[in-house]
């Protein structure tokens, strides 16, 4: 099948437009598949965090669209690179799931469970407690700032949404007064650096594929990147911010990439 769009680099989604919960979207392996014979540079933008970049791979690979690592880019892997450059090996308390813990730990960063940092890591967590807020207050209290891995309200899964990082941070700046100072995922500049540089391509030359207006299309409109909007996911058909977000091709789904 030939791709229907002239682009070099493609930066893809994955929730709501290569796959929802653990069902492939209908085509998206072969779509991808066509971009790759026609030696297109593809990398995956996720900004999910609950996951590795190798567990986001393996999924990937096992759906039918073979991947390594190096092909994902997610928020945890953003965030860590980014706080590491601005503050390397600093405590920290992070409000997250195990792998984003690890992939801290893995940047060279203390982990702590305990108010005594400098930084309040906020992540996607679906085990976040009232004990994980006090933790965070404390630790604001005492001076430790705010850094987010991504703004999402919700998170599409199979037959709905379930509540995303947004509902963390809003807990935490509602009962610290602060706001979070950095947010790294899409639709950030910080996050789609990492991922052109593992393009190797501009942003004049690349494409944004994704499901949500205010992160990926944003991101892509606002950065210089064409964009092109898929109604598989989060948003519906005939969303008047559809029209305002403007994104350069909307599809009913990736399958439509490739003819
Ligand atoms: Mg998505």
């Amino acid at each position: 099948m030939a791709v229907r769009f002239p682009y070099r680099g493609w930066l893809v989604d994955l929730d709501g437009t290569v796959y929802l919960g653990e069902q492939l979207v209908d085509g998206a392996a072969e779509a991808i598949a066509s971009l790759r014979a026609e030696k297109r540079r593809v990398a995956f933008l996720s900004n999910k965090p609950l996951q590795t970049r190798e567990e986001y791979a393996a999924k990937l690979t096992r759906l039918g669209i073979p991947a390594s690592a190096d092909d994902v880019i997610n928020s945890s892997l953003v965030l860590a690179r980014h706080l590491r450059a601005l503050d390397p090996g600093a405590p920290v308390f992070v409000i997250g799931e195990p792998p984003m813990q690890a992939e801290m730990r893995a940047h060279g960063f203390e982990v702590r469970e305990d108010a005594g940092v400098r930084w309040v890591v906020i992540a996607f967590d679906r085990t976040f407690t009232y004990a994980k807020l006090n933790t965070a207050l404390q630790a604001v209290r005492g001076g430790a700032r705010l850094i987010a891995t991504n703004p999402d309200r919700t998170c599409p899964v199979e037959g709905g949404e379930i509540p995303d990082c947004a509902g963390m941070i809003a807990a935490v700046e509602a009962v610290t007064d602060q706001t979070v100072e950095i947010v790294v995922g899409k639709p950030s500049p910080i996050i789609l650096e990492v991922a052109l540089a593992a393009l190797g391509c501009a942003p004049a030359e690349s494409v944004i594929v994704g499901d949500r207006l205010e992160t990926d299309m944003l991101m892509g409109r606002r950065l210089g990147l064409a964009t092109i909007l898929v109604l598989s996911g989060v948003t519906r058909p005939g969303d008047p911010r559809i029209a305002a977000t403007a994104p350069d091709h909307v599809l009913r789904s990736i399958r439509e990439l490739a003819e």
